[in-house]
């Protein structure tokens, strides 16, 4: 089905994701944060560049994820291009990590304080600004109602236009990779946060009582999907997304990701209908 038109325009104003005036707060319909993949999203038939024709930007992106690295591997060259183009990123860590680690001398209180100064270094290389942890259990992230709450309220606060999160629906990759159950309940969490919760008045009145009103997000971005149709050109950035990636020493140890990291943007490019020479895929939803 073809995103919706409308004739609203970008604003070009910056802005503080921690203090948005109402002007920038009011949605701003088609406005697609990259343009030239929701062209691809678009379905054949589609007259050539509709949605390029939709205005680019700057606009608010979050980042919503399980742990810390999990945007890097997923979205950071994305993220690193959307920055670079003006756009206002933040990131919001469901769990600061504090499983991830067979170190028998390492406290969990240790480990989030490491990885949280780890994923600050990734953002500082990405242009990420805001970084929020909400701090909730590693490995037993369950998507509940409290959990749906908590993402309203910080997608109430950072008022996206865009969001990228993880892909619920992915159980299994291939023979050799059974998804993370935090990342899945991290996808479901936030696409029921991001719709109807985080737009719908009535929902969650304690979140209005606290002065959040109700916010829509225009355009969701599923990370590492089973069923991408969008993909962006990272060419320019993939060295940025490799840095991000370093920046998490404490889960990279010994190891490199370039190699890896490399082919799988290679081959996510050499299935991108603009070409390129890396790039990552999504799923595309553009929003009433
Ligand atoms: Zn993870």
């Amino acid at each position: 089905m073809p995103a919706p038109e409308d004739q609203s325009t970008a604003s070009t104003a910056s802005h503080d994701a921690t203090q948005p005036t109402a002007e920038e707060t009011t949605s701003r319909p088609g406005a697609a944060v990259d343009s030239v993949a929701a062209d691809v999203a678009e379905p054949d038939g589609t007259p050539a560049g509709a949605a390029g024709d939709l205005p680019a930007g700057p606009k608010r992106v979050a980042v919503i994820v399980a742990h810390p690295d999990d945007a890097e591997f997923l979205c950071a060259g994305t993220v690193a291009r959307w920055a670079s183009e003006g756009n206002d990123v933040s990131y919001v860590l469901l769990t600061s990590g504090d499983k991830g680690s067979s170190d028998p001398a390492v406290t969990p209180e240790q480990l989030v304080a490491t990885r949280e100064a780890e994923q600050r270094t990734a953002c500082d290389v990405l242009g990420v600004g805001a970084l929020v942890f909400l701090r909730r259990s590693d490995a037993t992230l369950v998507p509940d109602l409290d959990l749906r709450r908590d993402i309203v309220r910080v997608i109430r606060q950072l008022r996206p236009d865009v969001v990228i999160c993880q892909d619920p629906t992915v159980r299994w990759v291939d023979q050799s990779y059974l998804n993370h159950p935090d990342h899945r309940a991290a996808g479901e969490a936030t696409l029921d946060a991001v719709y109807p919760a985080a737009r719908d008045r009535m929902t969650f009145p304690e979140l209005l009582a606290e002065g959040l009103e109700p916010h829509k997000v225009r355009e969701v971005y599923l990370g590492g999907a089973k069923e991408p149709d969008v993909w962006v050109d990272i060419t320019e950035t993939i060295e940025a997304k490799l840095a991000s990636l370093r920046a998490h020493a404490s889960q990279m140890g010994d190891w490199d990701p370039e190699e890896m990291v490399r082919g799988w943007a290679r081959d996510e490019a050499a299935r991108n209908p603009a070409g390129g020479e890396y790039a990552e895929s999504y799923k595309y939803f553009k929003l009433d």
